[in-house]
């Protein structure tokens, strides 16, 4: 005798193995192990693209564009610090930082101070490999 009435609770799954996008990566903590999928505001902003060949937030073609061009996250920082008057010097952390804070952004068009977005695995990997540690000593973009 079979029950299918769980069917209407599957949200609410955090189970670390199913990633449905084929891009996420373990990652070292188990909260950050979130499908793209599981996201539903994640989702909704590859579903609305009417694409069936976007399954994943990385192939939309909007995040390369919004979370991993550098020019674009040095915008964000400005508004940022004119927003909350803080200095913050360039590395490649912190532009993984405000990566974070643009896709969270994008999935909740208003963030305070704090992100308090969980963010999916697959798109924290692509924004760690744009913007990798050992590269702590970039000094390449002074605008003036
Ligand atoms: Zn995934
Ligand atoms: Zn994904």
């Amino acid at each position: 005798m079979e029950n299918a009435s769980n069917e209407d609770n599957s949200d609410l799954s955090s189970d670390n193995g199913s990633c449905k996008c084929g891009n996420c990566f373990i990652m070292p903590t188990a909260r950050e192990c979130v499908c793209c999928h599981e996201l539903s505001k994640i989702k909704s902003i590859f579903d609305e693209e009417d694409d069936e060949s976007i399954t994943c937030i990385t192939a939309h073609p909007g995040f390369p564009p919004a979370c991993l061009n550098k020019y674009v996250l040095q915008i964000a920082y400005y508004q940022y610090k004119q927003q909350y008057g803080e200095a913050i010097e360039d590395s490649s952390e912190k532009y993984r930082y405000r990566a974070y804070r643009q896709l969270a952004r994008w999935a909740c068009e208003y963030l305070g101070k704090k992100i308090r977005v969980v963010l999916p695995a697959c798109a924290v990997n692509c924004i760690r490999n744009s913007f990798p540690d050992n590269s702590g000593n970039y000094t390449g973009f002074h605008p003036h």
